[in-house]
């Protein structure tokens, strides 16, 4: 099982990233976690533009979802003719949210480039993965997910405020992305004119929390928001999880081999 990072900025896209994507293959099959906005720029560096097989979307706000309606447009569109309908699982209203964000007269016409399949807690296989998914905590319907494949799991947090579900998820994971999109509120003069609104987002230390209470081999912070300090929201993870621990960059490949093998971030 191979992870490829295409997408890891949080809310928007950043000037180093798109917002949140991430490829991951298994024996040929490429499935896609979230596909946020301008990920489909930067996946063509990692696949080709019909390469993928699956889709997952965690929840629909905007940052991992809408680039689907760029992908409707170039499967349709191709200039050899229409590519096959391939799955995309998401939450209820999935199909007309995308649909709103390309033109509502294309409501009927999605389900030609994609099949819409409504996630719903469980266990499921999609291609050569195992994926269980559950609700996390965030204002939205949003999953988490746990993928297994080769005796291998990885599993990504989506976004989230605290959430027994994701500890549950990654428990014994070899690598967890688990998102980080706030810093710690320091009180009065740590310069933040609000505190972090509860069951939304993780923060560093959070994240690290989540991780050290699930026992994951690695832990790559993801959701990386463009306005905070990242060096900081690392080091606040460090303080609470011990193991391998690494923030998450576009293009960064981890490779999840065989019994015995560790994971190798390549780049
Ligand atoms: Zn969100």
């Amino acid at each position: 099982m191979r992870l490829t990072v295409i997408g890891c900025a949080g809310s928007f896209p950043g000037p180093d990233s798109p917002a949140s994507c991430y490829l991951v293959e298994a024996e040929g099959f490429r499935l896609l976690l979230d596909l946020g906005n301008g990920a489909l720029g930067a996946l063509q560096r990692h696949a080709g533009l019909f390469e993928i097989d699956a889709i997952c979307l965690s929840h629909l706000h905007g940052d991992h979802c809408l680039d689907m309606a760029s992908y409707w447009v170039a499967r349709t569109y191709s200039p050899d003719g229409p590519k096959p309908r391939i799955p995309v699982y998401g939450p209820a209203g999935t199909a007309d949210r995308l649909a709103g964000a390309q033109g509502s007269s294309l409501a009927r016409e999605m389900p030609p480039a994609f099949s819409f399949e409504t996630l719903t807690p469980g266990t499921r296989r999609i291609g050569p993965f195992e994926i269980t998914a559950d609700h996390v905590n965030h204002p939205v319907e949003t999953f988490a997910f746990r993928l297994e494949h080769g005796g291998r799991a990885l599993a990504y947090s989506a976004d989230t405020g605290e959430s027994a579900a994701l500890v549950r998820l990654a428990r014994g994971a070899d690598l967890l992305l688990c998102e980080a999109s706030f810093v710690e509120a320091a009180g009065p003069g740590a310069g933040r004119a609000q505190p972090n609104p509860p069951d939304l987002h993780l923060t560093g230390r959070q994240a690290g929390q989540h991780a050290a209470r699930a026992e994951v081999g690695e832990l790559v912070l993801t959701h990386l928001v463009a306005w905070n300090d990242q060096a900081g929201v690392l080091a606040e993870a460090a303080g609470t999880f011990s193991g391998r621990l690494s923030l998450a960059a576009s293009g960064r490949i981890f490779n999840l081999g065989g019994p015995g093998e560790d994971i190798q971030p390549t780049r």
